[in-house]
């Protein structure tokens, strides 16, 4: 798609009045604060990964930066190195008593382990999984919670050289058993469960659904003891199953790293699946961790003294890059939380070892006696004085929709940085993400990048870079973004394109595990017919950028509606909805239309204060004319929603992003597509019925 860029109100998302210039205070102490980084890195990126590179520890220096034959790149060619030495044992003379991480449990646990510990357990955990025949090259399948012995597998695998395949343990069994089963992984380590809302989630019991019959290369399981007592039963199998703790009891605090070279694989991670079947990306190991850890040390502004919180969990890549490669090799303190945003314990709960407990559920597993607290961000921000918080749209708008007493109602002047990550954040959340949680004064990064990327590739400086709300800003020095035609031919400001990145960078994906032509295929054949197009990274994003250089994302390429010979993007009509005060979330997406070709309908959330009452069709359908001629003023008539559906909730991949393609399904009347990957089924059916009854 993407053909032509006429457009009633090209504008319309770029010119936002509003501009942020880094506060002076935060320029005067940046990490990065000299503008010339820019155009030295533009002039010689090369010469620019090299520098950060040397700041690795190596065993071995590399020789050659970069040998590139498209679309394959390899970096920092005849280099050794290893990444838990770089995350770890390189911090110990001067940081062995600094935390590295500090863990909060749903039920109100706390636990810190230094880079002292840290590096205890890492090496332990090493042993024990090279004691079970795990080597150099061998795949390890991670199920775990969002507890520190998450972050010590993954460190104790790069430990040994093996290759980590993180799983989400939100996932089902059937998505543990084809992730295992595509990655090869011979053995899986998981826990007996976790705690989410206060109740028990089985891990092992969905293991074990998963290795039934399922996955005939697994031949050991290591499970750890989060729950313990609290959980009312627990199979064990015999001969393959065996406890984490009894595992590193005994095993020797001291593993030679192995030594690994520049591009050995680091781990495999397939993509949240948006837009269809996960994909299987694969990183390498030493072009991988300085992307990692530049990009942290730069767009978060990295320092000693910072408490730093991303809140994805490591079954994302936000969760590898920004919560364990990027922060642990810069040597920074990470706070790890392991529940829900919206819940706590209360005061009188009665504890069992080391977790809170109550009542027993129907299942009989004990629950822990909690209730929704949709202030527990914000209570955890001010206990522990974190610095910087980077999360997701969906959580910001979901904290919108809760309503502003929440934050209002916490000291969150610890705050010196927010970041956004996973999909285009409106201006409007921006806005308030910036007010109410920022108190006004803490520079946003938005964050451009992806799985394939592996660090981010487009953010703010915090430092350099003034922001405009709902806007990523700049390329990371070093990254050549650009927004190009369907042709490869670069646009000028204003006009929306297809983003797509030029020249080859540290932390991209070297191929998809197994399956290189599809590698290919989905990457780098988009241009293909053009010369040179053949290196050009297709990252399958819309974009624009401003007369200032600022790039503005606008959704998927699949996502933009042709409606009446206009692109229209699903970035620019969700953002005039949530506009809107009613509005706390929105979902554009273009369905067939005879004589408009496609025609835009609207799934949205209504803020609750504002909600109409179930039944009350009269004030659904004011509310849903209001909201498309609110659209239409906007944006103007052409972008006029054909349909307004108010709706509870959104299909959302278990990260949180909006899956459109299956609202398509559903707007266009057809069988939906793969959902897999969602978060809750239930809503699909639920808006399926519900768009037939309001159609009709
Ligand atoms: P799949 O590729 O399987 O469909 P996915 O694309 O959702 O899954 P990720 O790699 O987690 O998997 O997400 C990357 C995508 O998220 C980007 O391509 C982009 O569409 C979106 N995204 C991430 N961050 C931002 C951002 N700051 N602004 C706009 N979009 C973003
Ligand atoms: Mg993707």
């Amino acid at each position: 798609m993407l053909t032509e860029t006429t457009h009633p109100d090209p504008s319309s998302l770029t010119h936002q009045t509003q501009s942020f210039a880094p506060p002076s205070d935060f320029a005067e102490t940046a990490n990065a604060k000299d503008p010339d980084i820019y155009r030295k890195a533009a002039e010689d990126p090369e010469a620019f990964w090299a520098d950060w590179a040397r700041r690795l520890d190596w065993i071995t220096p590399f020789k050659t930066v970069l040998e590139w034959n498209p679309p394959h790149a390899k970096w920092f060619l005849g280099g050794k190195l290893n990444v838990s030495v770089n995350c770890v044992d390189r911090h110990l003379a001067s940081r062995g008593n600094k935390p590295a991480l500090v863990f909060e449990g749903e039920p109100g646990d706390v636990r810190t382990l230094t880079y002292s510990q840290l590096s205890v357990e890492v090496n332990k955990f090493a042993n024990v999984l090279k004691s079970l025949g795990v080597g150099k090259g061998d795949r390890v399948s991670l199920y775990l919670p969002m507890t520190p012995e998450a972050v010590i597998a993954m460190l104790a695998c790069t430990r040994i050289g093996a290759v980590h395949s993180v799983i989400f343990g939100g996932f089902s069994a059937e998505s543990l058993q084809e992730r295992t089963n595509d990655s090869g992984a011979k053995i899986i380590l998981t826990a007996d469960g976790y705690w989410r809302r206060g109740h028990v989630v089985p891990l092992k019991a969905t293991t074990d659904e998963a290795l039934k019959d399922g996955c005939p290369l697994v031949e050991k399981v290591i499970v750890l003891k989060r729950l313990g007592d609290n959980l009312s039963s627990l199979h064990m199998e015999p001969g393959r199953d065996l406890w984490w703790h009894e595992l590193t009891e005994n095993a020797s605090m001291e593993c030679e790293p192995e030594v690994m070279d520049s591009e050995d694989p680091l781990f495999i991670l397939h993509t949240s699946g948006s837009t269809g079947k996960p994909k299987g990306i694969l990183h390498t190991t030493a072009g991988y961790l300085t992307g990692a850890m530049a990009t942290s040390k730069l767009v978060f502004d990295l320092k000693d003294s910072d408490l730093y919180w991303c809140t994805a969990d490591i079954g994302w890549v936000t969760g590898h890059s920004y919560v364990v490669y990027g922060p642990l090799s810069n040597g920074a303190t990470v706070f790890l939380y392991e529940g829900s945003p919206d819940w706590s314990v209360s005061p009188d709960f009665s504890t069992k070892g080391e977790i809170a407990v109550s009542k027993e559920n129907e299942e009989g597993n004990l629950t822990s006696p909690g209730s929704q607290n949709r202030s527990r961000l914000w209570e955890m921000i001010a206990r522990h004085k974190i610095t910087i918080l980077y999360t997701a749209p969906t959580l910001i708008r979901a904290c919108m929709k809760w309503g502003d007493d929440h934050p209002a109602g916490h000291d969150l002047g610890s705050l010196r940085l927010l970041g956004s990550v996973g999909e285009p954040i409106n201006p409007e959340a921006w806005l308030w993400y910036h007010k109410h949680i920022g108190g006004g004064h803490c520079p946003i990064v938005d964050t451009w990048w992806q799985t394939e990327t592996g660090a981010i590739m487009i953010a703010p400086l915090p430092g350099l870079v003034t922001t405009k709300p709902g806007s990523a800003t700049k390329p990371f020095p070093g990254i050549a973004a650009d927004v190009v035609d369907e042709k490869g031919e670069s646009l000028p400001a204003g006009q929306k394109g297809i983003l797509v990145i030029r020249k080859p960078w540290p932390s991209m994906l070297r191929t998809l595990w197994g399956n290189d032509e599809r590698y290919r295929q989905v990457y780098w054949s988009k241009f293909s017919g053009i010369e040179g197009g053949e290196s050009l990274y297709f990252p399958g994003d819309g974009a624009v950028k401003d007369e200032d250089g600022n790039f503005w994302l606008l959704g998927r390429i699949d996502d933009i509606m042709l409606v009446a010979g206009h692109n229209l993007s699903t970035m620019e009509l969700e953002s005039a909805l949530v506009e809107h005060y009613a509005v706390a979330e929105a979902a554009v997406i273009g369905k067939t239309h005879d004589i408009k070709g496609q025609a835009p309908v609207a799934f949205v959330i209504i803020r609750e204060q504002f909600a109409p009452k179930i039944g009350d069709i009269e004030a659904i359908h004011a509310l849903s004319a209001e909201l498309k001629e609110h659209v239409s003023k906007k944006l103007g008539a052409i972008c006029r929603p054909d349909d307004v559906i108010l709706t509870a909730d959104l299909p959302k991949t278990r990260s949180g992003k909006i899956m459109r393609r299956l609202l398509r399904d559903i707007a266009e009347g057809r069988i939906i597509g793969d959902t897999t990957t969602l978060a809750d089924p239930a809503i699909v059916a639920g808006l399926k019925d519900k768009y037939a009854g309001e159609e009709s």
